[in-house]
């Protein structure tokens, strides 16, 4: 039999825990462990279960009884556990990966206190989505527009106007 894993409890397993240990005044060392190896419960109910992740046992409340986790925490755990793995995997079967494409973006050096170029094509090619010349009467146009309709050319819903103060216009 291999050793059992635990990790900190998730809530499940403490809810299932607390029944036999709340209110128990008799509840020790000895209790503890056989809750642990799982003799307190009744071995027939087959919704009591292991965690997958923390290891503890807790019951399964779920309709069809197939969760393998006692919480939500349990299961962003397991999951972190396999995406580990599956990195992991990745890099032995793939272990130089192609050098990612170069972009004019990477010209642009921002993690210093002045931010700037070090190319100009790159600057010129993208700088002008970032900061367009325009006339200052085109931007009091464009921000007027803004004002009445809001950012993204996406017409605001048309606003139903109650008359009555109550929702007798709704029908
Ligand atoms: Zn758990």
């Amino acid at each position: 039999m291999t050793r059992q894993i635990y990790r900190d409890p998730g809530a499940g397993a403490i809810e299932f825990g607390k029944q036999y240990v709340i209110g128990h005044k008799e509840f020790d060392l000895l209790s503890m462990s056989r809750l642990l190896d799982g003799d307190l419960h009744d071995p027939t109910d087959k919704r009591v279960k292991r965690c997958d992740y923390c290891g503890y046992f807790w019951r399964d409340d779920s309709l069809r009884n197939t969760r393998k986790t006692c919480s939500e925490e349990c299961k962003r755990g397991i999951r972190t556990l396999q995406r580990r793995q599956q990195r992991a995997d990745q890099e032995l079967l793939n272990p130089n990966p192609k050098p990612k494409k170069r972009t004019l973006m990477d010209d642009y050096v921002y993690w210093l206190e002045y931010p700037y170029w070090g190319d100009e094509y790159s600057m010129l090619k993208v700088g002008w989505k970032y900061e367009v010349p325009h006339k200052a009467s085109t931007i009091d146009y464009i921000e007027a527009k803004n004002e009445l309709y809001g950012e993204g050319n996406r017409v605001k819903p048309k606003r139903v106007i109650d008359y009555h103060g109550d929702n007798r216009d709704d029908f």
